[in-house]
């Protein structure tokens, strides 16, 4: 499948020019005029990559960068026509991928969306296998080992680990979890993933009360532990 891209932009004219030339280009595009909108589709139609302008009538790029940060892990190209040093450094702490700045081509953008789609996917077509630590953790084979003994999971449990390893570091709150890894139709149960959580330490862990794989982010959610 085609990768899904929300531009949101409210010049009409710069709007409708960059969406006939990445749909030439391949992709399916869903287009926004303003924050809210934007927000609304983001929510309902999971898209790999906004483009985003920073200067928006209404709610700012900015906001809807954040409000988009906290639910997906897509990624997220912000635009703009300021080129301040500054600028960059806000739009990527509150959690941009890239950054572009007006004018730009279309080629250039088109090449900016392929190369951070590439970041994005280029772990995961390796992530069949994943090997963290001394745990091997098999996608294709939904198995895992630790020290070479297959660990049995179930498949919350599975979910949750791979998510969660496949990007060692990150902290991912308990709603980002659910949604990565259970299907829809759970939400507001944020809290059972503390008892998944729970189970799988249990399973996984030498000691589960001091955690070396899954670990906790006070007041965040959870992180998979990076090898020391
Ligand atoms: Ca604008």
């Amino acid at each position: 499948m085609e990768p899904k891209l929300l531009l949101v932009e409210d010049e009409p004219d710069m709007l409708e020019e960059m969406q006939t030339y990445l749909q030439r280009e391949g992709f399916r595009v869903l287009t926004a005029r303003t924050g809210m909108e934007a927000l609304a589709i983001a929510r309902s139609e999971r898209p790999d990559l906004v483009v985003l302008d920073w200067m928006l009538p209404g709610k700012s790029g900015i906001d809807v960068c954040r409000e988009i940060r906290q639910t997906s892990n897509c990624g997220i190209i912000m635009v703009t026509a300021r080129s301040e040093e500054s600028d960059k450094i806000v739009g990527l702490e509150i959690g941009a991928d890239d950054y572009l700045t007006k004018p730009f081509s279309l080629r250039e953008l088109s090449s900016r969306i392929r190369a951070l789609l590439r970041r994005l996917r280029g772990p995961e077509e390796k992530l069949l296998l994943l090997e963290r630590d001394n745990l091997t953790i098999s996608e294709a084979k939904c198995q895992v080992f630790k020290d070479g003994q297959e660990i049995q999971l179930t498949p919350t449990e599975f979910k949750l680990l791979y998510t969660l390893a496949a990007r060692p570091g990150i902290v991912f709150s308990r709603l980002q979890l659910l949604r990565a890894a259970l299907e829809d139709g759970y939400m507001g149960y944020e809290r059972t993933m503390d008892s998944h959580i729970r189970n799988l330490r249990r399973k996984l862990e030498d000691d589960p009360a001091t955690p070396r794989y899954i670990q906790t982010v006070y007041g965040f959610g959870y992180r998979f532990g990076e090898p020391s």
